[in-house]
């Protein structure tokens, strides 16, 4: 079976020198018509005390001289994303009365370079030869055709000749260097189901992924991105001058997200890779939202990181797709309670140092694997505590990330 989903390819730009200046121009107009675009904002809020919606500002500052910096499309792009950055504080203020709005773009008295968004008409590309043309606003043209013309390349497993449509192009400023992201249509081909097998996943803290297999419990302890945010974090705190954050600061931010990103890829391969091995055809993934108000008290810490859970399930929902693992977001309200193999949830709870005592069929078990076997069972509802047994629950595998390999093992393998 073929499916269209949409995917964002970077693209290292082969000529920088040739066309920083230019992109820079680019960077700092998009900057500039953020900042105007604020400024009016303030004004239309003094004299009618409302905030303008998307399509009203768009029309204000068509008239703006700036405007014109860049391709209409990619002006427009700009005001879009200052009204979405509007938007989020209006809901972050629902809860936060101290939310801070959306501010101007200025370090000091210089522009930052702003990610520039190129549409439809706004750039041409010629994935035959890796190029691509990005258009400039008629106000940063110094002849009606001039256009910015990128040589760029792709990692070596990514070819642009095979996706369907570019969508857009933007040039994103990464620090020390400008770079392009294609945000494509891919067709993929996914793979037929990997079995009638039903998995479940309690995301967590101390254990970022506890995963009841049909057959087996494994933990996948977050130890080493905790050790990596002391680190770097440390290392950020230390260096962060008085004028900012300074270059190594910057260094040390940008390492964390890396290895961040990377631990997050090869925990998500791990997990899809073991269903399909498995049998494994659907995995059940805990969600934390729409949890009652009442319930987060205990589960606060687990709202803070919501969006690494985010992350993770959206690495897995895309890679099961291409491996036949269908990847369900489910309600994870009740599984910390529930006895997973009577279904008692009345007396018990979750008690102290991880583990979950059932009054009421004595079974005594690992909390994380209590709750990824409740949300097995949600799919699976399976007489309770059938081909299980105390000692199933009560000592799972671990899989420990390795960073000698960059891989998760068995904890014998690593000690060995
Ligand atoms: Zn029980």
């Amino acid at each position: 079976m073929a499916i269209e989903v949409t995917r964002t390819y970077v693209g290292s730009i082969q000529n920088q020198r040739q066309v920083c200046d230019g992109l820079d121009s680019l960077g700092d107009a998009a900057s500039k018509i953020w900042n105007v675009a604020r400024w009016t904002i303030d004004r239309i809020w003094d004299v009618i005390g409302e905030i303008p919606d998307e399509g009203t500002l768009k029309a204000y500052m068509k008239n703006q001289p700036c405007w014109k910096d860049l391709n209409a499309q990619s002006s427009q792009k700009v005001i879009e994303e200052l009204s979405d950055a509007f938007q989020s504080w209006f809901d972050l203020r629902q809860n936060d009365a101290k939310a801070n709005p959306p501010g101007y773009r200025k370090h000091g008295d210089k522009r930052p370079k702003s990610t520039v968004t190129f549409k439809a008409d706004g750039f041409k590309h010629d994935p035959e030869n890796n190029r691509v043309r990005l258009s400039k606003g008629s106000n940063l043209k110094e002849t009606w055709a001039d256009f910015l013309l990128c040589e760029y390349q792709t990692r070596p497993d990514v070819d642009l000749t095979e996706v369907n449509t570019v969508q857009n192009v933007r040039a994103v400023w990464n620090g020390d260097e400008w770079e392009l992201h294609f945000v494509c249509k891919v067709e993929l081909e996914t793979n037929d189901s990997a079995g009638d097998g039903v998995a479940g996943i309690d995301l967590g803290i101390t254990n970022i992924s506890t995963v009841a297999f049909p057959d087996e419990y494994v933990l996948f302890p977050g130890n080493s991105l905790k050790q990596d945010k002391h680190y770097f974090t440390r290392a950020e705190y230390d260096t962060e001058g008085d004028n900012g954050p300074s270059e190594k600061s910057m260094w040390a931010r940008r390492k964390l997200t890396e290895r961040e990103t990377h631990f997050y890829h090869v925990l998500t391969d791990t997990i899809i890779s073991e269903c399909v091995e498995r049998g494994v055809g659907t995995l059940a993934v805990s969600w934390p939202e729409d949890v009652r108000e009442s319930d987060w008290g205990k589960t606060a810490n687990k709202k803070l990181h919501s969006w690494a859970f985010d992350r993770i399930y959206q690495y897995l929902a895309y890679k099961g797709e291409r491996r036949g693992v269908e990847v369900l977001k489910e309600n994870e309200w009740d599984t910390s309670k529930t006895c997973s193999r009577c279904g008692d949830d009345t007396r018990s709870n979750r008690v102290e140092r991880g583990l979950y005592v059932c009054s009421s069929c004595a079974l005594v078990a690992n909390a994380d694997c209590n709750g990824a076997e409740n949300m097995r069972q949600k799919i699976t509802p399976s007489p309770h505590g059938e081909d299980r047994s105390n000692g199933c629950v009560a000592q799972p595998s671990t899989y420990l990330f390795d960073r000698e390999s960059g891989m998760f093992r068995t904890r014998e393998q690593v000690v060995s």
